[in-house]
């Protein structure tokens, strides 16, 4: 077996769900850890597919006979997989995933009974407890010491159930006592996503954590990279769905990256940065599909800072606006309205603002059609003044450098798409983004439009 050496260097290496997918799919990562010895913290996601049948199973009243085709499905998927493997290791882990899916019926049926955040959580995790044990032992097939370790030992968090906030001191001092030494002459495997409360109960990070859990432990572990392998090549400088002039980013600052992942790059969860940049460790990402093929940097200093990086596009965005006379020259309003959205947990995205008005943007995550801006919150802001809500919306963001200092940027964007009703503009908080809002069926024009100039 070739043993792990070196402690100077340590990669986490994420794979995404896709990566992890199949058979075939699983070897190609363990290539790669076997190619780059530094590779000796695995984070995998779930099987692809996986999470999205147990989002389904966690909800309420799901019949007993769908639960049993949900759990077969997983089955499936995942003895798909281990019927690669030895005869010996297959009958060993087809067990393990056996005896997890009996678990995993009863928190359904218990689902069933009686619904709860908590229950939806514990069911949630299982992806990741299956493709973790089932990917140890695909390294050990190819000769690598892989060791399925749990990170709910290290990965401990408050209770809030779906959105579970990880204790950055625990998760230190554990992964330093427990998982480090693992790490001299192992390639440990673990859960992305899950983590655990101080009553032992299961959270999840919320959805596509896997690469925030890995960011986090790459910090507590004081590692020298991150290495984040998904289905595409990199972060392109547009959505390639959109042009297929998009094109691979290279090399790209924290900064611009983390504006990126926040509007709407779906490429990285928007939190994996923070750890990242707090540590300066440099992330990559790439595909697992194609490794040959290199994949982008994501680091605190590049070589190159163009003032046009990428464009980045989210739909489905609501703008909220308020108005009041009695904001004139008045303290404290401001203050009123942020308390009612605080109160309702939203979260502001874009602000602009004149002598009596405020327009508000808010982000739907979770793409569901059901707006956030629900009638009580309304209620509650009618109180205070005239409010008005707008859908239909995308926000468009310019991404770059020195956007706040350069001249002649207003021309180029506004210019090209100057037979497009912008909706709202936001510019000046950071040098690294220009944004606005405009109709969604425009939305791709202007995206098209703007990237043929821009990237011209
Ligand atoms: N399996 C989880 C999800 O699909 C977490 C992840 O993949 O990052 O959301
Ligand atoms: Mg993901």
């Amino acid at each position: 077996m070739n043993s792990v050496q070196s402690t100077s260097s340590l990669t986490v290496a994420k794979f995404g769900g896709t990566s992890v997918a199949d058979y075939q799919a699983m070897l190609r990562c363990a290539n790669i850890i076997k190619n780059d010895n530094s590779n000796r913290l695995v984070v995998v996601s779930a099987s692809s597919g996986v999470t999205n049948l147990l989002v389904r199973l966690s909800q309420k009243n799901v019949s007993v006979i769908e639960q049993k085709d949900i759990v077969e499905n997983i089955r499936a998927i995942q003895v798909n997989i281990t019927q690669h493997l030895s005869s010996d290791v297959e009958a060993q882990l087809n067990q393990e995933i056996n005896s997890l899916l009996d678990e995993l019926t009863q928190h359904a049926l218990t689902q069933l009974l009686q619904y709860s955040t908590k229950t939806a959580d514990a069911i949630l995790a299982f992806g990741e407890q299956f493709s973790s044990r089932i990917f140890a032992q695909v390294l050990q097939s190819v000769d690598i010491p892989g060791e399925y370790f749990n990170v709910q030992q290290v990965m401990k968090t408050n209770s809030l159930y779906g959105k579970a906030v990880v204790d950055l001191n625990q998760l230190s001092e554990q992964s330093t006592q427990l998982l480090a030494p693992k790490l001299i002459d192992k390639v440990i495997v673990t859960q992305g996503f899950i983590g655990q409360d101080s009553q032992g109960h299961t959270t999840t990070l919320g959805r596509g954590g896997s690469d925030y859990s890995a960011a986090l432990l790459a910090e507590a572990l004081n590692g020298t990279n991150l290495s984040i392998w998904t289905d595409v090549v990199g972060i392109f400088t547009t959505d390639p769905r959109i042009t297929d002039q998009a094109r691979a980013i290279k090399e790209i600052s924290f900064g611009e990256a983390a504006e990126m992942a926040t509007f709407g790059a779906k490429i990285l969860h928007p939190a994996t940065l923070i750890p990242a940049m707090r540590r300066n460790i440099p992330v990559f990402v790439g595909s697992s599909k194609e490794p040959e093929k290199g994949g982008t940097q994501i680091k605190q200093k590049v070589d190159s800072n163009p003032t046009y990086r990428s464009i980045a596009l989210r739909r489905e965005q609501t703008l909220v606006t308020v108005k009041s006379p009695a904001m004139l020259h008045a303290s404290g309003f401001l203050a009123k309205v942020f308390g009612v959205l605080a109160k309702h947990e939203l979260s502001i995205d874009l602000i602009t603002t004149s002598e009596i008005s405020v327009a508000l943007t808010f982000d739907n995550p979770s793409g569901s059609t059901q707006s956030l801006i629900t009638n009580a919150v309304v209620a509650e802001l009618e109180q205070l003044c005239e409010v008005s809500v707008e859908h239909g919306l995308s926000l468009v963001a310019v991404i770059g450098n020195g956007l706040t200092c350069a001249k002649g940027i207003g021309q180029s964007i506004f210019e090209t798409i100057n037979d497009v009703n912008i909706r709202l503009i936001c510019h000046g908080a950071s040098a690294n983004n220009l944004c606005f809002l405009v109709n969604e069926d425009e939305a791709n024009y202007v995206v098209e439009k703007l990237h043929n100039t821009l990237f011209a």
